[in-house]
């Protein structure tokens, strides 16, 4: 796909001044007071520390062939060299190679390798933040097989440790880790949005049930923007019967510690749905439709809980192809077109590719694939924490027209998936290309969609 394409059909007019206003400066963000140098050495000190024989390996064996480059979807969107893959490792390269490459020493003697700049720092925020998704298109695409989108996570633990995070990403982290939740829904909003959508939808939606089999998490756009996943959570738990709960003490599995680099604030909003599901005695913990979520508990809860997690984790799109599957959850059928984004995070990083496609022919529909879909799907673009930095709109609205192509080239009736930050982002990008297609959740289909009669099974546990 080259930039030519995207740009025919859907121009943008990314530099054109609104209202006389002249388009602002890039911006730099900076946390705390520390000094410049501090604040230099405090980042290459966390990069060189995030070092281990994986990354060194990694950072030797690149080939410099550029493949990673026509992988990304901000490289392809914008055809700017700054936005190849692999010079966004740039900050590791450079402090591995001062302080612990095979020629360190002669480096750092003979100051062959200048240090780093605020300069530097400036430049490498945008990359490190604004133009990577943490996708992992290019990690599938790299014939060395090198990490670039984990390296980009480490990296940003620097930068975090540094107080160089984007000022957005690091309000709602901040938020989420002081609050319980990145857009202020705290456990009181969200007992008190259960119980409005519960008399609302005359559905009832389990809070704080001292014990259930499974404990139901959901994302902040969702509880926030999208409350109807709440009510579409309630009404296929409710048809199958199950013995469930939402807790308010861990309902909010998304995890923008996680996103901004840091890692304390990560493990604080990991620890929260673990240790609420342990209380409730669960067996199975449902992640919401949030792609970085699953990423947060399925792969990485463990390592953050320090031994074997004492339940079962999945996402809602593996609890409802396996339902659909056995029919425990039963629905009339959707006599569609359909097609399917697969979130990064879900997909291609976390491997529950399958599911999604088994519980869309579950519903009926007729699946009509991406050119390019599963492990090498394109990104929306707003992954990763891009959706909420405003300085990087230009360039995610730049990378969300790719998508809208291999949407359209479908000529499917229905688009949907399992991700509230993706459909966010089609959301963004739908108004500002005044775009007709709408992104659907596969979760709200499925409880639009129900049979009348409950299941025969009330407390399967699946
Ligand atoms: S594809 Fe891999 S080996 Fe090639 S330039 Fe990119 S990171 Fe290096
Ligand atoms: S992880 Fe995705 S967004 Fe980041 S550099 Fe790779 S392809 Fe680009």
């Amino acid at each position: 796909m080259s930039n030519g394409d995207i740009d025919a059909r859907f121009p943008l007019e990314l530099e054109a001044p609104r209202f006389g206003l002249k388009k602002p400066e890039a911006r730099f963000d900076v946390q705390g007071d520390m000094g410049d140098d501090a604040r230099i050495a405090t980042a290459m000190k966390n990069f060189v520390r995030d070092f281990g024989a994986v990354a060194a390996t990694y950072m030797e064996s690149c080939i410099h062939c550029g493949m990673c480059a026509e992988s990304c979807h901000f490289y392809v969107a914008t055809g700017e060299a700054k936005y190849t893959p692999i010079w966004k490792l740039e900050p590791f390269k450079q402090a591995y190679k001062r302080e612990m490459g095979p020629f360190a020493f002669f480096f750092r003697t003979f100051n062959l390798k200048k240090r780093t700049t605020v300069a530097q720092l400036k430049e490498w925020q945008e990359l490190i933040y604004d133009s990577c998704t943490m996708c992992g298109r290019c990690t599938m695409i790299c014939p060395m097989a090198i990490d670039i989108a984990s390296l980009v996570g480490l990296a940003r633990h620097g930068m975090a440790q540094a107080g160089l995070v984007p000022h957005e990403l690091w309000g709602v982290a901040e938020r989420s880790d002081r609050e319980g939740s990145p857009l202020g829904a705290t456990p009181k909003v969200f007992k008190e949005r259960c119980e409005w959508l519960a008399d609302e939808y005359e559905v009832s939606i389990p809070v704080d049930k001292a014990r259930a089999n499974i404990m139901v998490t959901m994302s902040s756009i969702e509880i926030m923007k999208y409350p109807q996943s709440i009510v579409a959570t309630a009404k296929v738990l409710n048809h199958m019967g199950a013995d469930w709960t939402f807790r308010s003490d861990g309902y909010e599995a998304t995890n923008f510690g996680m996103l901004s680099g840091n890692a304390q604030w990560q493990k604080d909003i990991s620890l929260r749905l673990i240790n609420a599901a342990i209380a409730c005695g669960a067996e199975l913990l449902i992640l919401p439709e949030c792609g970085h979520a699953y990423g947060a508990l399925r792969w990485q809860g463990a390592n953050v809980y320090g031994k074997p997690l004492p339940f079962k984790v999945r996402h809602i799109s593996e609890f409802l192809a396996e339902n659909l599957q056995n029919g425990r959850i039963r629905v009339q059928p959707l006599a569609k077109t359909m097609t399917f984004h697969d979130p990064c995070q879900v997909s291609r990083r976390g491997g529950a590719m399958e599911a999604p496609r088994q519980a869309i022919r579950a519903l009926g529909a007729e699946l009509v694939e991406m050119k390019e879909t599963g492990g090498l799907n394109w990104c929306c673009g707003g992954g990763g924490g891009v959706v909420t930095i405003h300085r990087a709109d230009p360039i995610r609205y730049k990378a969300f027209q790719i998508k809208m192509k291999q949407v359209e080239d479908t000529g499917a009736e229905v688009l949907t998936s399992t991700c509230s930050n993706c459909r966010q982002t089609f959301d963004d990008g739908q108004a500002h290309f005044h775009w007709d297609k709408t992104m659907t959740s596969l979760l709200e289909l499925v409880a639009d969609n129900l049979a009348e009669a409950p299941s025969e099974r009330p407390s399967a546990v699946k």
